[in-house]
């Protein structure tokens, strides 16, 4: 399996529309669209800097949200890395062959049409790992 690249780092932030305005502000960094996907329980924002992968704040939807119990149980922070590849079913594939625990043995529905899925913090030094196949 190959990866493109590392296309984001995701916080958990519990107001993300007042953690947009910080980073853009403080950073100068430049905010993308506020993006909702309810199957994945968050609502979403990517924030680019030149050069360098970006940050997606990532906040609930709703209290039984995956984001909503990472927020209680570790508070805001780093949540996930993600890793862009060519063919994302062919990596979970060649992953499970080799005997890597994967949240999603299929891709899923991700942010701006693209499918992705998550890879278990076990298996990646307790760090969730996202991949993507870009549309
Ligand atoms: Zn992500």
């Amino acid at each position: 399996m190959r990866i493109k690249k590392m296309d984001h780092i995701a916080i958990a932030v519990k107001d993300l529309q007042g953690s947009i305005a910080r980073w853009v502000k403080a950073l100068g960094m430049v905010a993308g669209e506020v993006e909702d996907l309810p199957e994945r329980g968050v609502r979403l924002c990517k924030i680019k800097a030149p050069g360098s992968p970006a940050l997606e704040l990532i906040s609930p939807l709703g209290e039984d949200s995956t984001v909503a119990r990472f927020l209680s149980d570790h508070g805001e922070g780093i949540h996930h890395f993600c890793f862009e590849v060519q063919d994302i079913e062919k990596s979970l594939e060649q992953m499970k062959r080799g005997g890597v625990p994967l949240i999603h043995e299929r891709p899923v529905s991700g942010a701006g049409g693209s499918r992705i899925a998550f890879i278990h913090p076990r298996s990646f030094n307790g760090v969730l790992i996202e991949l993507v196949e870009k549309k």
